[in-house]
Parts: structure tokens; sequence; C-alpha cells
């Protein structure tokens, strides 16, 4: 028996007609931009998200952007962002016309660490742009404090936390905006590219939906610099006929990932999950364990080992942003953020996808065993 990282055709297969007819609809229709779906979309994504509007664009890096744009963030603004992000956070930033400006992370669960955010405040800071990382939520209230201390916007970047929650907060509903990505392997994926600005205010909502369809509001005036980045109407048919399975997905996970806690239990000298404080909130889009010191064998050799008899995982992420070959501008080195730099040295992530079975945990935990 061997064991994928993912496996995107358990969802898949059981929805292929649904699928092709969802598919074939469009075709008749033939409204492929800014059609029925993707406005059908928007509704029921946002409302699941208990938040007013949801604009749908082209992927969850143009999200950041044009949310954080629409929120007035641009040109010699400072925005908050953690070290141990996926790279498209910073990307995102960057495209507002914002300066990323990053943070180091607390290793026990790896989100990113306020007291050190409090630290890097400086009179252009305008706004934190947390992310709720493998599926886990940042403290809503812990953000809401540090935003309001220090006057700043909260846009959320929820691209690994569809329905995520967190002291009775959902996911996207913490700040001005939250992004999300539709990316095929997240916890709710398209066909392919696309994404979601998701917020309450109505004036964040219509900057958005002119943005991402060249600035206009009336067809050929143009208003605001605007760009090309809609979601298509073909993924937008696809995610509203997955959007009602994405809870029960999502509950598949983390009963997953309590079944990973438990029998990995055993091996906690040398292994250590990443901490859950959310409970059954955490969506874990990653399960991901930290290698300790005291293991007989690194990461890496973990990972070959575990490769070798027939079990794939992944690392995310194995470099800190601020250590990419291209980021170097940002001015930052080695040992400007040790915890995130650690981190991504002990860091590795265990299968995790709906439908992975008992058994396949079993096998992973029993390989972890025994090659330790
Ligand atoms: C996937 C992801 C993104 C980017 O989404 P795309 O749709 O690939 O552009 C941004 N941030 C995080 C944390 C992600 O995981």
């Amino acid at each position: 028996m061997t064991v994928p990282f993912v496996d995107l055709s358990l969802q898949h297969q059981p929805l292929e007609s649904k699928i092709q007819e969802a598919l074939m609809s469009v075709v008749r229709q033939g409204d492929f931009i800014l059609g029925k779906a993707v406005t059908e979309f928007e509704s029921a994504f946002a409302a699941a998200s208990g938040v007013k509007y949801g604009i749908g664009v082209s992927s969850g890096t143009e999200a950041i952007a044009l949310g954080l744009h629409a929120c007035g963030i641009g040109e010699r603004d400072e925005v908050l962002i953690p070290a141990n992000t996926f790279i498209a956070t910073v990307i995102g930033a960057l495209r507002s016309g914002a300066k990323p400006v990053l943070i180091d992370c607390d290793p026990a669960t790896a989100l990113i660490d306020l007291e050190a955010a409090a630290k890097a405040i400086t009179p252009r800071t305008k706004a934190i742009l947390p992310v709720h990382l493998y599926g886990q939520m940042v403290s809503p209230a812990g953000l809401h404090d540090f935003a309001k201390s220090h006057n700043l916007v909260i846009f959320e970047d929820a691209a690994q936390a569809h329905l995520a929650e967190r002291e009775g907060v959902k996911a996207g509903s913490i700040g001005q905006g939250a992004a999300y990505s539709f990316y095929p392997s997240k916890n709710l994926g398209a066909l392919g590219n696309g994404g979601i600005v998701l917020t309450d205010e109505e004036a964040i909502a219509k900057k958005v939906r002119s943005y991402r369809n060249y600035g206009a509001s009336k067809k050929y005036v143009h208003e605001e610099l605007g760009t090309n980045s809609r979601l298509d109407t073909l993924q937008g048919a696809v995610l509203n006929l997955k959007l009602p399975h994405l809870s029960g997905w999502n509950g598949d996970r983390n009963r997953a990932a309590q079944n990973y806690d438990k029998a990995l239990a055993a091996l906690n000298q040398f292994l250590v999950p990443i901490h859950n404080q959310s409970g059954t909130g955490h969506i874990y889009h990653l399960y991901v364990i930290r290698v300790l010191p005291a293991s007989p064998l690194n990461r890496d050799e973990i990972q070959q080992k575990l490769r070798d008899r027939g079990i794939q995982t992944g690392i995310h992420y194995p470099i800190p942003c601020h250590l990419q070959p291209a980021y170097q501008f940002l001015g930052y080195g080695e040992g400007d953020f040790p915890r995130s730099e650690t981190l991504c040295k002990e860091i590795l992530s265990l299968p995790m996808y709906p439908g992975l079975t008992e058994e396949n945990i079993a096998l992973v935990v029993s390989t972890l065993q025994e090659i330790l």
C-alpha cells in the first residue's frame, strides 16, 4: 500500500456527472465572463463565511493585491506579513504597491507572533496581513486588540482557511477584507485557478469589482486603473457545486488530524504536531509535524525514508520568504527571523485529504515508528 500526499480524484469521481452537467450548462448559456454562476458563487461563499460581499477574482494572489488596494493600502505603506508564509502573500502585497515588513512566528503554532509584530510598527505601518496557515486561524481577539492599538487595517490571507473558525469567529470575517484561493488542492479547489475577496464594506466590494474588470463600473467607462483578474464562469460553476460539500470535507480532515494526533503521541519525544488552538475550527489544509532536535533522523532523512516506503509528504515551506533569492531587495538576511528559519528545517506535512482512511494514517505512523 502507498499513501499519496493528496488525492483529488476521491472528491472528483463522485461528482463527475454533476461537474459535466455544470460545465456544459455554462457552455450552452455562453456566459463565460462574469456569468450567472460567478454571481451565485460569490453570494453563496460570502454567506457561508458570514460576510456580506464576495468578489470572484482570478487567483488568491490577485485577491490579496486587489483587496489590499481597495482597502486604501499602496505605495509608501508598510504591511506586516509572517516570514514563514507561502510567497504569494508577499507577492500580493507587493502588487498592491505596499512594502512587506516580515515578522517571525510562534514556533508552536507556526502563526504570526503579534508581540514580534508590535516591535516592527513604524509611522508607515498601515495593515496587518495575517495568514491562517495550514488551516488554523490567527486569534481574532488577538488581531482585533493589535489592530486597534496600532490603528491598522486587518486583511486576512485565508487561502488555506475556507470556513475555518476560532473563538466563534469565521475566517474572512475578522477585518476589512480577506483573500481566498481556489487553487485545485486548497480545501475548496477549482479545476484551475481562482480566488475571491470577501468584505463587509460596500465601498471595498465596489472597488474590487471594478479593479478586476478593467477598472470599469459601466462598460467602456474606466473610473479606476484596473486590470483583468476575473473568476471564470466555468470555475464558478464547479465551485458552486463543490461548496455544499466543503464543511463535510473539512470535518473529514479534522477527524483525520485527531487520529494522527493520537497515533503520533507515542513518538512525541521525536515528533510533535503543530499545536491546534482552535479545536474543530482548524480545517487542516495541511497536517504538519515538527521533527525535534532529539530525533535520531533529521527532517530530510525522514522524508526520504518515507518516500522509499511509498509515503508522500511535503514541506510547507522549505525556505522562509526573507531568504528567497528574488526577495533579497527587502533587505533581510539569515538570522533575522530565527524561529521561522528553524521551523522551515523541522516541518514535514503528512498526507492529508478528505477520504484519507484510518488504515492510511496507521500505515504512515507505523512507518514513522519503524524508521525512527
Ligand atoms: C495558495 C496560497 C496563496 C495564493 O493563491 P493562488 O491562488 O495560488 O494565487 C496565497 N497565500 C497562501 C497562504 C496560499 O496558501
